[in-house]
């Protein structure tokens, strides 16, 4: 498997900064996960072909992970595109996008095809033969879950978005074992605060997960903007969880 972080920061976009969005790239699978405001200049700038998206799972209706849909969803239609887009999101989303289309008389010419999620529990979304895609319901100010994406066969992979999310062992047992978790670590642990407040998580809060549950890599991300470095995030993590990293817009993660 393959993550490309085409954004990993929160709130507004700025220069270099973009919010959340994912490529997961397993086999011939190009999973989009959220798609914040500027995700078609990242993905041309990861130089990933756009018709070899197909799957997108949309986290929550915050803007800064759902944004950038309409415009990509239109660009497919400029590109030509013929193959069905399956968009897995929170109720509600099909009407956003409809009624976007509809108000500017444009609409698809290729099925677009939602699964709308309202489930507490975790889900199965999507399987197949080398892969299988179930929620991991996380704990935000509104509806969101996480993904968990694992391979099927022999050779075992498997990856866990979980962001946005306070700090919730709930989860952990869904995560056990993943080869690499993606953890909202949108604060570091001087404003846990402020974290507990807008229901997001600490550095240290992200790796004491990422340490219960046993997974083998944590990757921070959804970083705040009011730190200009990173690196305190990096050290914080690490002080609980060794093998923690940094996510940066356009970084590859090969595991
Ligand atoms: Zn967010
Ligand atoms: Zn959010």
């Amino acid at each position: 498997m393959e993550l490309i972080i085409l954004g990993c920061h929160s709130a507004t976009p700025r220069e270099n900064h973009h919010t959340t969005s994912q490529i997961l790239l397993f086999k011939k699978h190009y999973f989009m996960i959220d798609c914040g405001e500027g995700t078609q200049i990242q993905l041309r700038k990861a130089k990933i072909n756009f018709s070899r998206i197909n799957h997108i799972f949309i986290s929550h209706l915050h803007g800064d992970h759902f944004y950038g849909l309409i415009g990509l969803i239109s660009s497919f239609r400029l590109l030509g595109r013929k193959k069905s887009l399956h968009i897995f999101g929170p109720k509600g989303i099909k009407k956003i996008i409809i009624s976007q289309l509809k108000a500017s008389s444009s609409w698809t010419n290729y099925p677009l095809i939602f699964s709308e999620l309202s489930s507490l529990k975790s889900e199965i979304l999507y399987e197949d033969e080398i892969v299988s895609v179930k929620t991991i319901p996380l704990n935000h100010r509104i509806y969101t879950n996480g993904f968990l994406f694992k391979s099927n066969g022999k050779e075992e992979k498997s990856y866990a978005f979980c962001s946005d999310t306070m700090y919730d062992e709930n989860i952990i047992e869904l995560i056990k074992y993943t080869d690499l978790l993606y953890h909202d670590s949108t604060f570091l642990d001087v404003d846990k605060d402020l974290a507990k407040k807008t229901k997001h998580s600490t550095t240290i809060q992200a790796a004491t997960i990422a340490q219960k549950a046993r997974v083998k890599k944590l990757v921070l991300g959804h970083y705040s903007s009011r730190y200009n470095k990173k690196m305190k995030f990096l050290e914080e993590a690490k002080s609980v969880f060794s093998d923690s990293y940094l996510s940066e817009d356009l970084k590859r993660f090969l595991f």
